[in-house]
């Protein structure tokens, strides 16, 4: 379907909902549309016609980019057994369109076959901290940070110049954390590297809070809840500090 994201024509959402259950995501506006009851990241519906209709839209010629996906992970665990994703991306190698895909799953590289043969490709993974134990405790039901580390350097050895969204790159983060993260992003073979910020979106920060409550990480939290404009001042001091081998910016 046509997409309001700028720089992006459409967007296509193999799934509803999201496993991954990240306490910052601010996606979970969804549930209003989904009508589901329960909590964001307990639940994922799949799409099963998804490549049908793709099939009927790719009828017509298309021109522009598609983003998979722009409300969920289009690498949901549920996909190794449905494969909805890879269905999606076979129809689109034969497709005169821009695939722009991202991701917080190794399950990714169980597609470089595919990814090699789309016409015009850019694949990224969402990596935001460089501690396991934080990873876990945040985003509980997507792979931890070595393991997409791991399918970072193995989408690179591909050849396929994969990039790095740290989205968001919280408050919770100490800046020598997220240099250290830098680096390991670099050495597993990034192509460039997108920060963004936390959103503050209430129910996000209520979810987060709770998980850090008792962590020291729960202070500099608080901190930067109150002090939003010092939290991206020092951000943005950090991202403009860095000297990388590959691009560094700032959303
Ligand atoms: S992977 Fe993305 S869509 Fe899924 S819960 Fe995390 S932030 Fe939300």
């Amino acid at each position: 379907m046509p997409s309001k994201i700028p720089g992006m024509d459409y967007a296509l959402n193999p799934y509803t909902g999201c496993s991954h259950g990240c306490s910052y995501c601010y996606a979970s506006f969804m549930n209003r549309f989904t009508g589901r009851r329960e909590s964001w990241g307990s639940y994922v519906d799949v799409k099963v016609n998804a490549a049908d209709r793709l099939r009927a839209q790719l009828r017509r010629p298309r021109q522009g980019t598609v983003l998979i996906s722009s409300v969920t992970d289009p690498y949901q665990p549920i996909e190794a057994q449905f494969g909805i994703t890879r269905s999606c991306l076979l129809l689109l190698t034969c497709a005169n369109l821009h695939v722009s895909i991202l991701t917080k799953s190794d399950l990714v590289c169980r597609d470089i076959h595919i990814l090699k043969d789309l016409p015009s490709l850019e694949v990224g993974l969402t990596i935001t901290t460089p501690s396991d134990a934080l990873s876990r405790l945040l985003e509980e039901g997507a792979p931890p940070t070595s393991v997409r580390l791991g399918a970072l350097a193995a989408l690179a050895a591909a050849g396929l110049e994969p990039w790095v969204f740290v989205a968001p790159l919280g408050p919770y983060t100490y800046p020598s954390e997220a240099e250290a993260l830098f680096k390991m992003i670099v050495d597993a073979g990034a192509s460039s590297i997108l920060v963004d910020g936390f959103n503050f979106y209430p129910a996000a920060v209520g979810r987060v809070a709770e998980r850090l409550r008792g962590d020291r990480r729960g202070k500099r939290f608080a901190w930067a809840l109150a002090n939003r404009d010092a939290y991206r001042r020092e951000l943005t001091d950090l991202v403009a500090a860095q000297r990388l081998p590959i691009a560094i910016s700032l959303c």
